[in-house]
């Protein structure tokens, strides 16, 4: 019998129907590529392998790490590993062939969220879909619009990245042992029409930073060091980060790499 490990995030999935739901969301298909990081004791990974030739677990826990060994199901391959640290651009490369999506799921550890959101940012090119369960919190960041209190770094930089989807909410008593927080399921795909160099990500990275290092204070304050070049209006000057869109960021990182 597994214990649960707090320090690996670990609340499983125990409500069919959410189950079911976020099984139907991913929608496998035997030829897709999956890999699912964290799949603990196999609330999600049964009902997928049920539906996929092949299927890639990424395990930190070395008890379920020797679980999944020694159930031997036939196109599962066990991954020891974590999530941070993990190379998804050359898994989706090496997996990806004439047909099938580059999918990658799971319901991740709270504690590691946002840094393995940026983490798979850089492989985003060669994924077709991410279906996560992550906090509500941090999910309703991700999708919150330009103008509202929740729009933040993260917010502008996936969704930069990604067209994101809030599709499901789910509460602590689906799992065991129960988070203390709401759960929400989000679907990441990557924007056709992102056309951004490395050198223009990174700009990016930099000025979303600089708007935002002083959520309160105008622009004027916080974009001081980019102001000059990015001939900001006086209304941009008076204006906070949260009131600035997407698309005006990724024109001021163009400005910015040229
Ligand atoms: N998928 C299962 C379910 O829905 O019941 C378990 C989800 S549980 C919230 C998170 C899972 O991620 C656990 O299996 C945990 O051991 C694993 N995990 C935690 N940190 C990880 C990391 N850095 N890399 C890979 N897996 C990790």
């Amino acid at each position: 019998m597994h214990r649960a490990r707090k320090r690996f995030g670990q609340n499983f999935l125990q409500d069919g129907g959410i189950i079911h739901s976020i099984v139907a969301l991913i929608n496998p298909s035997p030829d897709m590529h999956v890999i699912e990081i964290g799949p603990g004791l196999g609330a999600l990974t049964r009902p997928l392998l049920s539906n996929v030739d092949q299927l890639d677990l990424l395990e930190i826990d070395r008890d379920l790490v020797a679980y999944w060994n020694e159930q031997d199901l036939k196109g599962l391959t066990v991954i020891e590993g974590d999530a941070l640290q993990f190379d998804f651009l050359s898994w989706a490369q090496n997996r990806s062939g004439k047909s099938g999506l580059c999918k990658v799921v799971g319901n991740l550890p709270y504690n590691i969220s946002s840094p393995l959101l940026f983490h798979l940012v850089g492989a985003a090119h060669a994924i077709d879909e991410q279906v996560f369960m992550l906090q509500a919190e941090v999910v309703e960041r991700m999708v919150a619009p330009a103008g509202s209190s929740d729009f933040s770094r993260l917010s502008v930089m996936l969704q930069a990245r990604y067209d994101m989807d809030q599709v499901l909410e789910v509460p602590p008593e689906a799992f065991d042992p129960q988070p203390k927080v709401n759960s929400a399921v989000v679907r990441m795909i990557p924007r056709q029409d992102f056309d951004l160099s490395n050198v223009q990500w990174s700009a990016l990275e930099k000025v979303v930073a600089a708007a935002f290092s002083q959520r309160r204070k105008m622009l004027r304050t916080n974009l001081q060091a980019f102001a000059d070049r990015l001939k900001l209006s006086e209304l941009e000057l008076k204006a906070r980060a949260q009131d600035i869109s997407v698309e005006r960021y990724i024109e001021w990182a163009k400005i910015l790499a040229a």
